[in-house]
């Protein structure tokens, strides 16, 4: 056996410095931009690494995904002396505070570097502080004008709203977190709350809640999470904020207290007023402290509710008369990955790859569908190619106990029709129809587009329903309830979409679509193998929709699922 080195710095702390590095090197901009990425990628690899003093005593740091060599030496030199001859080098070129200050507008690298060297300003509070005072006019190319102009950059950067983090980030960073929790001794219980847990499309601030006989000393261990750039500590909570980015609010209570705190910072707000309104909530801390959630909904006389579910849309009065549905959609209903794309069109993994990374997530089905021809910029398939992935597929089907479906994510264009030729659309296993182009139709001819889609008889899975890129571009305009009612006459089914960009359908629209007995499926809209992992953000999705195991199409065998979606 080797010796293990000893470490200086452990992998969040490895991890802190190289998005530090990361960070510099984007400022730097131009190719630096692209070994920022890489830095970045290799920060994610650390913190999930389980065994990194084995890794660094081996010497076998580049056996991890993204870290080629000049990573893995920048992770061995901070591993044992906690220094980076990299982060150093950068530090050199940069004055301090360069991340915090180059946020400003206005302020280039040299006016920082100017603002450091004659008045020693190294935070944007400190920039405040000097301009209020008055004391940057006086700098050599700067002004009065221009030190009005800092003052009101700081004050519009204030109030300018943080993007929220998209549910995968949300989730990875809340889940390193809680690998450095569970590290700390005296942990007892430990869970998301608030957007998070209920599974929103997009969080704000990642909700712990954690309990511990001594809440007060985990709170101030919390504290020495590598990435915590600021914070504010009450008596039972802490918010920090972190290097990537994101807020973190953590409340540390005695194990007694835990299950109420959950319940209580879970919300939603909407969800917590109802119950306060139409329940006797003095009931939950009467007597005995309840030993959890589930408990203090069977104490208030009615069924659990799921953090999904609460919202105040109905969820309360449902669950007191026992209409709760118990078959909501779970994980493990899904037996068929649908909506995979491969390097047919614009994936990153070979058919091959991605038929066994589903098979090895055990489902029974996965279906194959890249795009159309039309779909150019995305490699569309034409029809030569098609065929060639049909011989594939045959020839592949030999050698897997998985079922392979045959599909194609074919494109609604302009005037309702679907790509490739009636001959062609008829032969494939399922058709995903999805809109990629021309997002700006008016209203009406937007609707008239979809419905006359929707009625081709081949059309069997409206794809990625409204178009919506989350924070970067709105569902397109349509009148939805129309077309609801098309697809409903037309026994069509809508996918939601579990891409975390999209997650399309929303879930407000998914109830509507229910009360009209449509039909569900959840998709990965898969470019890779690990986007498989998507599909928990589809059953998320359904399930904020009320969606039940029998409403969805691919919860069905791999037989009952083709069956249902065959063109014709
Ligand atoms: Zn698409
Ligand atoms: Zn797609």
């Amino acid at each position: 056996m080797t010796n293990q080195p000893k470490t200086k710095l452990d992998k969040f702390g490895i991890a802190a410095a190289l998005q530090e590095i990361a960070a510099l090197m984007e400022l730097k901009g131009g190719k630096y931009r692209f070994k920022a990425k890489a830095y970045n990628a290799g920060a994610r690899s650390i913190q999930a690494v389980g065994n990194l003093d084995q890794l660094v005593a081996e010497d076998r740091l580049t056996s991890l995904p993204r870290v080629g060599d000049a990573l893995a030496s920048q992770i061995k030199q901070l591993y044992l002396t906690g220094e980076s001859s990299v982060l150093k080098g950068l530090k050199a070129e940069f004055p301090v505070g360069i991340a915090e200050l180059s946020t400003v507008p206005g302020l280039s690298v040299a006016k920082i570097k100017q603002l450091q060297d004659e008045l020693g300003i190294t935070s944007v509070a400190e920039l405040r502080a000097a301009a209020e005072a008055g004391s940057i006019r006086n700098l050599k190319g700067f002004g009065a004008k221009t030190e009005q102009k800092l003052l009101e950059a700081v004050a519009a950067n204030k109030t300018k709203p943080k993007p929220r983090l998209h549910l995968h980030h949300a989730l990875n960073t809340g889940e390193r977190i809680f690998d450095y929790l569970r590290s700390i001794d005296g942990i007892d219980q430990i869970s998301f709350a608030g957007s998070l847990r209920r599974w929103e499309e997009t969080v704000g601030t990642i909700d712990i809640v954690v309990s511990s006989k001594t809440p007060q000393a985990l709170l101030n261990r919390f504290l020495g999470f590598p990435m915590v750039i600021s914070h504010r500590l009450t008596d039972s909570n802490c918010t920090v904020e972190l290097a990537d980015g994101a807020s973190v609010s953590l409340t540390a209570v005695t194990p007694k207290e835990f299950a109420a705190t959950l319940l209580i910072q879970t919300g939603s707000t909407a969800h917590l007023e109802k119950l306060g309104q139409v329940s006797n909530v003095g009931k939950i801390s009467s007597g005995r402290a309840p030993q959890s959630e589930e408990e203090i909904y069977r104490r208030l006389d009615m069924q659990y509710i799921p953090p999904e579910l609460r919202e105040d849309h109905g969820e309360i009065e449902a669950a007191f008369v026992g209409k709760l549905p118990e078959d909501l959609l779970s994980l493990d209903d899904i037996k068929g990955m649908v909506h995979c794309h491969t390097t047919y069109s614009d994936g990153k993994h070979s058919l091959a790859e991605m038929v066994a990374a589903a098979e090895a997530m055990g489902m029974k089905f996965i279906t194959i569908t890249d795009h159309s021809p039309t779909a150019f910029y995305a490699g569309g398939v034409s029809i030569d190619r098609l065929k060639r992935q049909w011989d594939e597929i045959a020839a592949l089907q030999e050698n897997v106990k998985i079922k392979i479906l045959r599909g194609t994510e074919s494109d609604i264009v302009a005037s309702g029709k679907l790509d490739y030729p009636d001959r062609i659309l008829e032969q494939f296993d399922v058709i995903v129809a999805s809109i990629h182009s021309r997002y700006k139709m008016d209203k009406q001819k937007m609707t008239e587009r979809i419905v006359t889609a929707m009625r081709q008889p081949v059309f069997k899975i409206w794809g990625h329903a409204l178009g919506r890129l989350l924070q970067r571009r709105p569902p397109f305009e349509c009148d939805v309830e129309r077309i609801l009612d098309v697809i409903a006459e037309s026994r069509a089914a809508i996918e939601i979409n579990g891409d975390p960009y999209r997650l399309d359908l929303e879930p407000r629209w998914v109830r509507e679509g229910r009360k009209r007995k449509i039909k569900f499926v959840i998709s990965v809209d898969a470019h890779s193998t690990g986007a498989l992992n998507n599909v928990k953000f589809g059953v998320a999705m359904a399930r904020r929709g009320w969606v039940r195991r029998g409403e969805v199409l691919n919860a069905l065998s791999a037989n009952g699922f083709a069956k249902t979606v065959r063109p014709v």
